[in-house]
């Protein structure tokens, strides 16, 4: 209990390194970026895409889709996390960045996968930004609950919507990957 006690405070301590080095990293990029609100959304384009690719606009049919489908997710998640990031291409589709509460998705998950697993990918990191404001941290303990949690919402989202059977099936196989010990970074 005492190691475990132990091991919470120093994941915490370099948490708290790497977000603060995180935020300023992002904050100067910002800078330079495209930034406009989608759906009362703050969208800064991190990407080397310009706009002409379209990504703004996919990304609005996404948000477009959870409204359809699930208006009051949409409204709690503008409460949860009101920044979304596009990011260059990476290991993971999308990831939560506590340092300055906003949803990063990778520019090619945008652009090349469909509009539902772009959203199901939203839902996720915006359960995680909920879990992180309820004041639980991300550590190694916990990673497998959480990443449950932020899963089930995935598959709560997508059994609203027709035809989602392939998302959610990925959504299921990458979770089992986790459970599985056979990946080491957030889903
Ligand atoms: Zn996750």
């Amino acid at each position: 209990m005492i190691f475990e006690a132990c091991r919470c405070a120093w994941e915490g301590c370099i948490r708290s390194v790497r977000d603060a080095v995180q935020a300023l990293l992002v904050l100067g990029a910002t800078a330079l970026s495209q930034q406009r609100t989608v759906r009362e959304f703050v969208v800064i384009n991190l990407s080397d895409r310009a706009d002409g690719d379209g990504v703004f606009q996919r990304l609005a049919q996404v948000l477009d889709l959870i409204e359809r489908f699930d208006p009051g997710r949409l409204r709690r998640m503008r409460r949860y996390c009101k920044r979304i990031y596009i990011v260059p291409g990476g290991a993971s589709e999308g990831s939560y960045w506590r340092s300055t509460n906003a949803c990063a998705l990778h520019v090619n998950h945008i652009l090349s996968d469909s509009v539902l697993s772009v959203a199901m990918t939203i839902v996720h990191e915006a359960m995680h930004a909920r879990i992180e404001l309820a004041g639980i941290r991300y550590v190694s303990g916990r990673r497998m609950r959480i990443e449950n949690a932020c899963v089930r919402q995935e598959l709560e989202f997508a059994e609203l919507v027709p035809e989602s059977g392939p998302e959610m099936q990925e959504a299921r196989m990458a979770l089992a990957r986790v459970c599985a010990g056979n990946s080491t970074g957030t889903i």
